[in-house]
């Protein structure tokens, strides 16, 4: 009984915020997924992935991989903050973790083996990426009723490398799937979004774009007039402005928000139709 009064009270709630929002939804034309930690999940692959090249790259092989790990993991985060303030670029944020951390070990490798170790890293992330098949089922509906596509930061080779390993390269048309590296402006800066939109042919609120970052998912596009809806995996608490459509803890609340506007419009239809 408890259990039915929770569920309908769940529902109400939605169904109150359906009606809020249903009007923008009909609005929107084109859903864009971020990425990285939206789409495919860096704990799931990083650790293992940079051990097992540990393991077996003929340059580290002899090292221990754990030690290894905890260096590369701290002098990654160092240089990702360099990365996101623009004071490197990717492929020197790539071949310095590679460089600063053998260093740290007594190494010198040349930029070659670095470029060599981060290939053979890629090969094997790739590998420990795996689908999620419920996800991707909702991507898939949500094609019936909106242009899908993907507004990703990273080098073209690995984030279609990524698309390919959790099996959406074949859902998102090429033509939708925008990497910062061919654009040549990265998130949050408003030349990528206007790329989009002009690419598209959309106006900015027809665009939502579904991100795990609240600066380049959320911030960017509203200050560009564009839609947006926070995945917010680990609950943090909310900065009070902008304030995006929704916020979710799980990819799988898009179909309640971007889904059942539709359905319960044809619902009534159905209803119309046998009366
Ligand atoms: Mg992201």
């Amino acid at each position: 009984m408890e259990q039915k009064k929770k569920g309908s009270q769940k529902w109400a709630i939605t169904y109150r915020y359906i009606k809020l929002v249903g009007g923008i939804m009909e609005h929107i034309k084109m859903i864009l997924f971020d990425l990285d930690d939206t789409l495919v999940h860096f704990d799931d692959y990083w650790e293992i992935s940079v051990k097992e090249a540990f393991i077996n790259h003929s340059f580290t092989k002899d090292l221990d991989s754990n030690i290894l790990f905890e260096i590369f993991n701290t002098v990654d985060r160092h240089l990702v903050q360099k990365l996101d303030s623009q004071q490197i670029s990717i492929n020197e944020y790539r071949v310095q973790r590679f460089l600063n951390s053998m260093e740290q070990v007594g190494r010198k490798p040349n930029i070659e083996m670095a470029n060599d170790f981060e290939r053979f890293y890629q090969s094997i992330g790739k590998k420990n990426m795996k689908p999620n098949f419920s996800v991707n089922g909702l991507i898939e509906e949500l094609k019936d009723y909106y242009q899908i596509g993907v507004l990703t930061n990273g080098s073209k080779g690995w984030q279609l490398d990524k698309l390919e390993a959790i099996g959406l390269n074949a859902i998102f048309s090429k033509d939708y799937v925008f990497i910062s590296e061919d654009i040549g402006y990265e998130k949050p800066s408003r030349e990528i979004y206007h790329h989009v939109l002009k690419t598209v042919s959309l106006k900015p609120y027809q665009v939502l774009v579904v991100g795990d970052s609240w600066t380049n998912d959320v911030v960017g596009p509203i200050q560009q007039g564009m839609q947006a809806i926070w995945l917010n995996k680990k609950k943090i608490k909310p900065p009070l402005e902008p304030s995006p459509l929704a916020t979710i803890n799980h990819l799988l609340e898009l179909r309640e928000i971007l889904l059942l506007p539709f359905l319960r419009n044809q619902a009534s239809v159905e209803k119309a139709k046998n009366h």
